[in-house]
């Protein structure tokens, strides 16, 4: 928790600033660093940078989110369960959900409309763990590819299961929204977007203008653990849920997004 406490007319409620990095991957994205990041790694290094909240942003599943989130019981870190769904057209967009099951349910509609089979000589292993860090399953699936599902259904899906979505690392030349699209697509319905840790809210403002549409978060994007709170969102809320996160996106009740933090 950083800042100081805010008193918010209205409400009686104590505002704090609470640091967020909203964008991790594990050793189920088989991009990661195989065997680094664990939950308990991953939880020790979130605690370790000061991190209030993490979200669990696996390619196209969320079979560790459970995982990390039960190894940081007992820790002051919370975590969200989240996936990071690769559209027809190669968009990445976050989804972040209020519980396991809500992710669970997306990630079974996703399942349903992945195409192809992991080739591990080439992507490298897609590995599920318990929260000690034990092997459980390695994934076949083709998690790195795309969906069949058009960015619309997609953020439709999301919050069909009451999550929020969040376009991935806008400013990137692959598989943001801007790069792949050209534009945001009218009506879409996005929560927010994320600027990558390269970039900075004031550079993507002036860069896309209909960044000025939508409240901005950075997220590290992490594959190594040296990664993890590399870009930090700060976020003033009551306490750091997922249902005060929403609050912040919104920027309701007092309740905003301040400003994403590279490290
Ligand atoms: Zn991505
Ligand atoms: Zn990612």
């Amino acid at each position: 928790m950083l800042g100081k406490v805010k008193y918010n007319r209205g409400s009686q409620v104590d505002l704090k600033v609470f640091r967020l990095d909203l964008h991790i991957h594990t050793v189920l994205s088989p991009c990661t660093e195989l065997a680094e990041m664990t939950p308990r790694a991953i939880v020790r290094a979130a605690l370790d940078r000061d991190l209030d909240m993490i979200a669990v942003c696996d390619h196209n599943s969320a079979r560790n989110t459970s995982a990390t989130r039960r190894s940081a019981e007992g820790t002051r870190l919370v975590v969200i369960p989240g996936i990071e769904v690769t559209s027809a057209e190669e968009v990445h967009i976050l989804g972040l959900f209020p519980s396991d099951v809500a992710a669970e349910k997306v990630q079974e509609e996703i399942y349903a409309r992945l195409l192809g089979m992991n080739d591990e000589d080439v992507f490298g292993y897609q590995v599920v763990v318990d929260e000690h860090d034990q092997v459980e399953d390695l994934d076949q699936r083709l998690l790195i590819g795309a969906t069949t599902l058009q960015v619309e259904k997609v953020v439709r899906m999301i919050h069909e299961f009451e999550g929020y979505a969040v376009a991935s690392h806008i400013d990137r030349q692959g598989f943001g929204i801007f790069s792949q699209l050209g534009f945001i697509p009218p009506g879409l319905g996005l929560d927010a977007l994320e600027v990558s840790r390269q970039s900075d809210f004031d550079a993507a403002r002036s860069r896309y203008p209909q960044c000025r549409d939508y409240s901005l978060i950075t997220g590290s994007d992490a594959h190594f653990l040296d990664d993890i709170g590399s870009a930090v969102t700060l976020a003033r809320m009551a306490e750091p849920t997922f249902e005060e996160l929403g609050k912040a996106l919104a920027g309701v009740d007092g309740r905003e997004v301040l400003k994403g933090k590279t490290l």
